[in-house]
């Protein structure tokens, strides 16, 4: 298996070219609509050069302001000069066998982060990172072992799906799904996460529908309930792992701040809010949090509300004290939720090769070996 690795890393240069990439260049994908309207007006435009300009970036994906070919030289010229297209660029690249690819994107300060792509049946869902490192520390994730060490911008998160949809449009396809579970709490960095959905949700622009998107959180209280206000049909999954606090203190760390009954509580608001059915995610781990009397809890908990449990069996990650249960133990705590009248599935192992879970490629090249 390793060897296999080896054979499919790929080092850069890769994909996309480096115009202007960082050098005194804003990201032009940091902009929103009634962002970019403003530059537009302020460099003399009439208004709908705006629109024009946004349907080439959003909805034609070109990486270059030279491809805008209805603008006159001399304005592509000028934005050319003022930003870039160009989100990252891409230092490592994995590909599994069955279809995923991770990339590893080195942005404009130096900083890393990890993006994934899955190709499943009709299927084409990019992964995405909102921070360099992550604050949360969940002990079984390779991303909570780095710290943190910044936010990601709004273009720097749409720019990782841009990225792929660049990519699959020269075979035809686009991105079908977003799934905001990468590197990084979103909700700890929640104007740009905010901000980047809503870029990729622009009917006028990706036009990628709310119900394509989930935004994955460990329970940010304050936040769950703000994007509930908001009344967007994005979809949620909040990240239990722990049907106990005194657990689930140990897991994921940070969430101590809120207690099981408080992020059930927002998830159940956001929930009236929307109309949407929440997912509770719950990495398995052997020995830690897979018998049979952790589901009965957890089924208890979540008995009679309208939510979906999806059990991930835990990918191993070099160094870190912790393993998948066997499948029949797997089964077994499906069944239980099941009796207990819950709507569970497990999630199928995607690019294991890779080790496709968040922070792993990250970690693997900064210690310099990408098969450790
Ligand atoms: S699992 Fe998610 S929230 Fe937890 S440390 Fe990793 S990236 Fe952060």
């Amino acid at each position: 298996m390793v060897s296999t690795i080896q054979s499919l890393l790929v080092l850069a240069p890769l994909g996309q070219r480096m115009d202007n990439f960082g050098v005194n260049t804003r990201l032009f994908l940091d902009l929103s609509y009634e962002e970019l309207a403003q530059e537009v007006a302020s460099l003399g435009e009439p208004s709908f050069r705006a629109q024009q300009i946004w349907e080439w970036a959003w909805k034609h994906l070109v990486s270059d302001f030279s491809a805008m070919t209805n603008l006159r030289r001399s304005l592509r010229e000028e934005l050319s000069h003022r930003f870039s297209l160009i989100p990252f660029e891409v230092v490592a690249r994995e590909c599994d066998e069955d279809g995923t690819e991770k990339i590893l994107a080195r942005l404009g300060d130096g900083a890393t982060v990890e993006a994934v792509f899955i190709r499943e049946g009709p299927r084409r869902t990019v992964c995405v990172s909102t921070q360099v490192g992550c604050p949360v520390g969940c002990a079984f994730c390779a991303t909570g072992q780095m710290g943190f060490v910044r936010n990601l911008s709004a273009g720097e998160i749409a720019g990782q799906v841009l990225y792929f949809a660049r990519a699959l449009k020269a075979q035809g396809e686009r991105v079908s799904h977003v799934v905001v579970m990468g590197m990084g709490e979103p909700f700890l960095n929640y104007a740009a996460t905010r901000k980047a959905l809503l870029i990729l949700n622009d009917a006028h622009g990706f036009d990628l529908g709310a119900r394509r998107i989930t935004v994955s959180t460990i329970g940010v209280v304050p936040r769950i309930l703000e994007f509930a206000a908001e009344g967007h049909q994005f979809n949620l999954a909040v990240s239990l792992h722990a049907p106990y606090d005194s657990l689930r203190a140990k897991l994921v760390p940070l969430a101590k701040k809120w207690p099981i009954a408080q992020v059930l509580s927002a998830a159940e608001a956001y929930s009236l809010a929307t109309g949407r059915r929440v997912t509770f995610e719950y990495v398995l781990l052997r020995g830690v949090n897979d018998e049979r009397r952790h589901a009965r809890a957890l089924a208890a908990l979540l008995r009679g509300k309208l939510v979906h449990v999806n059990l991930i069996p835990f990918n191993p990650v070099p160094g870190l004290p912790f393993q998948p249960p066997d499948s029949k133990s797997i089964e077994l705590f499906r069944q239980e939720l099941l009796a207990q009248g819950l709507d569970a599935t497990v999630r199928r192992s995607r690019g294991v090769r890779i080790q496709a879970g968040c922070g792993q490629l990250r970690t693997r090249m900064s210690r310099g070996s990408p098969t450790s």
